[in-house]
């Protein structure tokens, strides 16, 4: 397939799309007598590569900083991971189709921000969607048969989750349903670093789990630079764009999936038909809180480029580009040159 990309980053003069400055690499330089710089730290998670870096003028206070925001990435991670047995979500998928199960609050009130992401986009976004995408194994090569997939799709459907604010509870409508955070958790995990930076007084800093990221600030006196992967050539990005204090998502087809007789089984599935979303190869979304910019990202993948722009443009203060297979760009209005 050859995707023609007419669109150089350098041509565009919209509000967020500023010319592209070059990327300067990361890394913390020590001097031995200022002490002010930047530290990090990664760590493989949630299926990719976590990481931060942060400006201090402390080094035993930023490296602290550093290890503690890669400390809440495993705290999440601990919580919200399908993977882990004794996960809150596990319990919760094990247990919550027999009676209202009690949660910790920061899990509720994700749950409850998931639930509004689904009812404001007529469902396209659906944890639920994991009653038939927990039979889809990318690594593994292996999916649902038609029959399966027909067992189960009733299952996923978002009103089946039944939240009960006064008692902190969830309960399941019924047998079948399960739930996945994998659309909006490392969003969460790279806005909850944040806030603790943020809390902690650090003005710059850049937060990232796999497609998610998350800035504070800027990269002192520039600002940062994210490069949006091209989602075919690897190690080739579409464009860069320059963020100041800022969330950016990246949702691909290219993340997690197999091919099989020449068609693509990637990791986005369509609550409708619990299959892979067909047409689009990308979507990245601009805000400014990266728990929405990760459930939007994976929103548009499954409303599709029209719906997906139309959506993400009632929402004002995000903004979208959509790459479809066809090798089409689309743009919401803030990222749209003025002469169209
Ligand atoms: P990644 O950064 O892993 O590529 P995305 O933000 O693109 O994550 O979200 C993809 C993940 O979202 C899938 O791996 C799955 O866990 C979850 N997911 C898939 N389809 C849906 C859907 N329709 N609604 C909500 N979550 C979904
Ligand atoms: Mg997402």
């Amino acid at each position: 397939m050859s995707i023609r990309f007419t669109w150089t980053p350098g041509q565009w003069s919209a509000s967020r799309l500023l010319r592209p400055v070059a990327a300067v690499l990361l890394g913390s330089s020590a001097t031995g007598i200022a002490t002010a710089e930047w530290f990090g730290g990664q760590l493989e998670l949630m299926g990719t590569s976590v990481s931060v870096e942060l400006w201090h003028d402390d080094a035993a206070v930023g490296q602290a900083l550093a290890e503690q925001v890669l400390a809440e990435y495993r705290r999440v991670d601990d919580s919200m991971s399908t993977y882990k047995e004794q996960s809150e979500i596990s319990v919760i998928n094990s247990t919550a189709d027999r009676g209202a199960v009690p949660a910790s609050d920061e899990f509720f009130r994700l749950i409850e921000r998931a639930q509004d992401l689904s009812r404001q986009s007529g469902g396209a976004f659906d944890i639920t969607y994991e009653s038939v995408g927990y039979l889809y194994d990318f690594r593994a090569r292996k999916r649902p048969s038609a029959g399966e997939i027909d067992e189960r799709l009733s299952a996923v459907d978002y009103t089946l989750v039944l939240l009960d604010p006064a008692s902190r509870t969830i309960e399941f409508a019924r047998p079948g349903v399960r739930i996945n955070l994998g659309g909006i958790a490392k969003g969460y995990a790279v806005e909850r670093g944040a806030a603790i930076l943020r809390e902690a007084g650090v003005d710059n800093a850049l937060l990232n789990a796999g497609g998610d990221t998350r800035v504070l600030g800027d990269r002192r006196g520039q600002p940062w630079i994210v490069g949006i992967r091209h989602p075919r050539v690897s190690g080739e990005v579409v464009t860069r764009l320059p963020i100041v204090d800022e969330a950016i998502s990246t949702s691909g087809d290219y993340e997690r999936f197999f091919e099989e007789d020449g068609h693509r089984y990637h990791h986005i599935i369509n609550p409708v038909t619990g299959t892979p979303t067909e047409g689009i190869l990308s979507v990245t979304v601009i805000g400014p809180d990266a728990t929405m910019t990760d459930g939007l990202s994976t929103t548009l993948f499954v409303l599709g480029a029209e719906a997906g722009i139309e959506f993400v443009e009632t929402l004002p203060a995000y903004e979208a580009i959509i790459v479809e297979a066809s090798g089409r760009l689309s743009f919401s209005t803030g990222l749209v040159p003025p002469e169209g």
